[in-house]
């Protein structure tokens, strides 16, 4: 059995940079046709020249990775390049894997109308939101989301067209954090009737019915939070590889993610918030906040859809959802074919600096790409 995907899309990915960015990024360029690059960097991307000089060091990146047993037949794959958006083709095409880096900006309250206008003209249209503290990178972020300044950016957004993605966390308990911040996300829904929202890293099963209420509310589902629940991190002896922002949550949170996921619901798309740290950060006190899920994310999609007997929603989930709701439209052609085999994730992923450890680390996959 095989499945080819075309444009396959993960809209929320932790790339990194230098040792680490060159380490991970062959994973994600070789299974997705683009993927959206969160600005939480250590110097946050906070304006347009910095997003530009990310996404040439992304490029870099990728031109330097020494995955080669893959590069020839990712190539092959490659079915057509859209002559629509030069600069959009251009990049792809000067990467061995045609993967297009999708660029986002940092809200801070320094973002001003001619700095939009600016990422505008340079094919940035999405803006991230971190409530400050919320996540790993998150201290620049704004500490008073309705605050007046951050409301003027909303607004200049909404006139530009541009979407707003949001790590929607209150500062309360860990386990309703997501569900505090729902009135947050309600009210800029209100509010801003034409700017589209994305609920990131849908969490808690009582986000669900928010998609349904209004029309400018969407969301990206992780492969994790579609998984997993508390138990993974604490149910049979502490595990800090699962531990994640926001936390995982019980079986009924889990199982009605998976359930938006498995039936391609138009308003959810895939993001897979896969976020490298080093293994010496993830196990100390304290320890990192993400889980590093790019080498594994298609082939266990298939398993998962397999599984569930809805393969044929996993195009949606993977692709037309997200071009529909980000308007990428202009995302040069690939297509990636997946076949039932078995496959082993590695163990570890190497970098100059020290070990990530992947998710599912050593276990056995039942499918992998065609090579
Ligand atoms: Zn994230």
């Amino acid at each position: 059995m095989q499945l080819t995907l075309k444009n396959t899309l993960d809209m929320h990915i932790h790339l990194r940079e230098g040792d680490i960015l060159d380490s991970v990024i062959h994973f994600s360029a070789k299974a997705f046709s683009a993927a959206l690059a969160m600005p939480n960097l250590s110097s946050p991307i906070i304006n347009t020249q910095m997003a530009l000089d990310y996404k040439n060091r992304i490029l870099n990146a990728i031109n330097n990775s020494n995955d080669h047993n893959t590069q020839t037949n990712t190539q092959n794959n490659i079915e057509s390049i859209k002559d629509s958006n030069q600069n959009i083709a251009s990049n792809a095409k000067s990467n061995k894997y045609s993967f297009t880096p999708i660029m986002s900006l940092y809200i801070t309250h320094n973002l001003t109308k001619d700095e939009l206008i600016k990422a505008k003209e340079n094919d940035i249209k999405i803006l991230k939101l971190y409530p400050k503290g919320s996540t790993t990178g998150s201290e620049n972020g704004v500490s008073e989301i309705l605050d007046k300044k951050t409301l003027e950016i909303f607004s200049i957004a909404e006139e530009l067209g541009f979407i707003l993605s949001i790590h929607g966390e209150s500062n309360g308990f860990s386990m309703d954090r997501e569900f505090e911040f729902g009135e947050i996300f309600e009210k800029i829904a209100r509010d801003f009737p034409k700017l589209k929202i994305i609920m990131e890293h849908l969490s808690d099963r009582r986000s669900i019915d928010l998609l349904g209420k209004y029309s400018n509310l969407f969301a990206t589902l992780t492969l994790h939070h579609i998984t997993f629940s508390l138990d993974n991190v604490l149910g049979s002896g502490l595990n800090p590889h699962y531990f994640c922002k926001p936390i995982l949550k019980s079986p009924k949170d889990r199982d009605a993610l998976l359930e938006l996921a498995l039936s391609a619901n138009p308003k959810a798309s895939f993001g897979s918030d896969s976020a490298p740290h080093l293994e010496t950060n993830k196990l100390k006190v304290n320890g990192s906040a993400g889980i590093f899920s790019a080498p594994i994310l298609l082939q266990k999609l298939c398993e998962i859809f397999e599984k569930h007997n809805k393969l044929e929603n996993l195009q949606s989930f993977v692709s037309d959802n997200a071009l529909n709701i980000y308007d990428l439209k202009d995302i040069p052609n690939k297509t990636i074919t997946l076949i039932k085999k078995d496959s082993k994730v590695p163990s570890v992923v190497k970098t100059n600096l020290g070990d990530i450890i992947p998710l599912f680390a050593g276990e056995n996959l039942s499918w992998d790409f065609k090579y």
